[in-house]
């Protein structure tokens, strides 16, 4: 079924943000909430993050050229929460983060999580993704995890198409979100988020005029939780 027709009217749009605004608002500004109480999975999730990405990167080897070609510059992190990913995977990497969250209470705690080098963040924008744009041009990477979950089917194509302008040449922008099993788009009526499937993704990086530079599935994953996929695209 075709999830995204149930959310088609204006009244239900509202709705489908306004739950997921309610859910967060009410959340601990903690990893554990980040995470919907699954605190320990963050660093097997964070050591696959850093594998997949690091081949992308211009990084100096003592032997040889590096192969990646994305500048390490400067970064955004999408839905960034309280910086889980800020601090332990884009800072170590990038010279410069942006981090871009609906809640601004969860960017007030990142201020004091993300810890000694949160000196390097140069921008704390608290917007939703529907309707924040980046700045043209500006990021050599933009990381979006478990968030892109939140946007309608039609405020993703934009999103992503967005993104894409905001990359700098040789940049990139990563996709990691949850996927069904099933094939088909699930609902979440707990946080107001969709599961799709990897095909669905596929589906919009297409639409975005996107193309995939790398894909994989999540490793070393709890098997009560969904399937994680990451994608980069330019
Ligand atoms: N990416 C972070 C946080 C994941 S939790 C991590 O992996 O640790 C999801 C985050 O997305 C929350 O901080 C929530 O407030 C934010 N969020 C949810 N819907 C959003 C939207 N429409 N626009 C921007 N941020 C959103």
């Amino acid at each position: 079924m075709n999830m995204s027709k149930m959310i088609d009217s204006c009244q239900e749009i509202e709705k489908f943000y306004g739950d997921a605004k309610h859910f967060w608002d009410e959340m601990p500004s903690t990893v554990d909430g980040m995470l919907g109480g699954y605190e320990k999975i963050s660093p097997a999730d964070l050591k696959a993050s850093k594998a997949f990405l690091r081949p992308l990167l211009k990084i100096r080897r003592r032997k040889g050229k590096s192969k990646g070609r994305t500048d390490r510059k400067r970064a955004l992190d999408c839905g960034a929460g309280i910086g889980r990913i800020t601090k332990r995977l884009l800072l170590p990497l990038f010279r410069t983060v942006d981090m871009v969250e609906m809640e601004q209470k969860f960017l007030d705690t990142a201020k004091t999580f993300v810890g000694a080098e949160v000196g390097r963040v140069e921008k704390f924008i608290c917007s939703s993704l529907q309707d924040f744009t980046p700045e043209p041009s500006r990021y050599d990477l933009i990381w979006s995890q478990w968030v892109l979950c939140h946007l309608t089917e039609e405020h993703l194509v934009e999103f992503l198409k967005q993104c894409q302008k905001g990359l700098t040449p040789g940049g990139v922008m990563v996709i990691k979100e949850n996927v069904s099993v099933s094939g088909e788009t699930e609902f979440d009526t707990n946080d107001s988020s969709f599961v799709r499937s990897q095909e669905d993704y596929l589906n919009i990086i297409n639409k975005a005029g996107l193309t995939i530079v790398k894909q994989q599935r999540q490793k070393n994953w709890p098997k009560d939780l969904y399937a994680m996929v990451m994608f980069a695209v330019k």
